[in-house]
């Protein structure tokens, strides 16, 4: 890749540059990751999708405004130099991303990657997609940017196309792993992301994954939802996929992100998630009209949950953490709700997902909406891995339930 000055960004797209550091931003931790919104629309309707959950989305932009991808860049660059970032990570989302214009894509990923050349900062790009739209070209780009690329499949036909429909109420599993298999073709390894359909089997989906997809990295999500929705238990189905994953899987070098988090938890490890566990809301996310927001997940409460006045046209990238739903969503995501604070499973748990927290009588104050799924499930997998981490102590070699059990550990 060759190295080209910033000065490739257009001047009537220029704007007045900002001094970062003005922005009071000291008592939150520096944004190191966007989730930059290429497209609000999507050519899928998937049943349990957050993002449409209302109307407002239709409000914005189809597609990300060229003003504000230009804008983005130069946010960037002073965000970079301001904070003397080493490292930043940059998500591209929808929607669906590749309704966004290739060359447009090629083009932003290219002016990205220069700014943090140019200020020593690693620019890392990654791409969460329906599959349905990829081609040769979209492959070779990605490979080219050194994009990850994450594919969204539920796992076989039949429970992929229970809830991933086309526009006109067709299944779209067929063209997600065609789109899936055309990444493998361009030496790329996709990740995969399932969410799972708590009434399938999951050897099933495993079963698929792994010997059909040939895909040993991917993850299983809980549907997204709040507590004023209606939620089916998950239990018996995490249960059901831990056991199977552990005993069949894992030591074929499978690797499901939530049930790590759930293992890593329950011993007492950071969980590496927002899932699972206690954490700062990092991410940000960019809107195509510019505006910059917390972590689009959080509609699951609605679209207010993420509303607010800046926007990467007027506003440094730090701005965003003076903003009241920002700052609602930070504190929240630091402490428990107080049902929470006396559970044996806090701080594995930590309350699980801060979207799944929220109800609109009592906002993020709610244990998640998988409560009582998330005592079992995390009851279970205690009981499973505890017997086989071993500890010393004392001379003595126990199991980790053993030295639970007498007060030890
Ligand atoms: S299991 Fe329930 S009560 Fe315990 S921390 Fe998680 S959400 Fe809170």
């Amino acid at each position: 890749m060759s190295r080209v000055a910033d000065s490739r960004v257009p001047r009537h797209f220029d704007l007045q540059p900002i001094h970062e550091g003005a922005a009071d931003a000291s008592s939150y931790p520096i944004p190191g990751y966007l989730l930059i919104k290429l497209a609000s629309r999507c050519n899928l309707a998937c049943t349990y999708c957050y993002w449409f959950r209302d109307g407002t989305v239709y409000e914005t932009p189809s597609v990300m405004q060229v003003d504000v991808e230009y804008a983005l860049v130069e946010r960037l660059a002073e965000h970079i130099a301001c904070h003397k970032l080493s490292s930043f990570n940059c998500i591209f989302h929808g929607g669906e991303p590749l309704l966004f214009p290739l060359r447009r894509f090629e083009r932003l990923v290219q002016l990205l990657a220069e700014i943090g050349q140019a200020r020593g900062c690693k620019m890392e790009f990654s791409i969460t997609t329906n599959g349905t739209l990829v081609t040769p070209e979209w492959a070779r780009a990605f490979q080219k940017h050194g994009v990850e690329v994450a594919v969204s499949i539920d796992g076989t036909e039949a429970m992929h196309d229970r809830a991933r429909l086309t526009r006109r109420g067709l299944g779209s599993h067929a063209d997600a792993v065609r789109g899936y298999r055309t990444l493998c073709d361009h030496g790329i390894t996709p990740s995969v992301i399932a969410v799972c359909d708590p009434t399938s089997d999951p050897i099933d989906l495993l079963e698929f994954m792994t010997d059909s997809l040939g895909c040993t990295r991917f993850d299983v999500l809980p549907p997204d939802l709040n507590n004023d929705d209606t939620i089916v238990s998950i239990a018996g189905y995490y249960i059901h996929l831990f056991d199977a994953w552990y005993d069949r899987y894992l030591g074929r070098g499978v690797r499901i992100r939530y049930l790590y988090s759930l293992m890593r938890g329950v011993l007492g490890l950071d969980t590496n998630s927002d899932s699972m566990g206690y954490g700062p809301l990092h991410t940000i996310s960019l809107g195509t009209n510019g505006s910059l927001e917390p972590n689009d997940v959080l509609r699951i409460g609605g679209a207010a949950r993420t509303t607010t006045s800046a926007n990467v046209r007027s506003n440094a990238i730090v701005d965003v953490c003076r903003e009241p739903t920002w700052q609602e969503a930070y504190s929240s995501a630091l402490k428990l709700a107080s049902a929470c604070e006396s559970c044996r499973h806090r701080s594995a748990c930590g309350g699980g997902h801060l979207s799944h927290r929220w109800s609109d009588a009592r906002g993020y104050e709610n244990p998640s909406a998988y409560c009582a799924d998330l005592q079992q499930i995390l009851d279970h997998v205690w009981d499973r891995v505890a017997s086989d981490v071993f500890l010393n102590h004392e001379g003595a070699t126990m199991s980790l339930k053993d030295a639970r059990a007498l007060g030890i550990a």
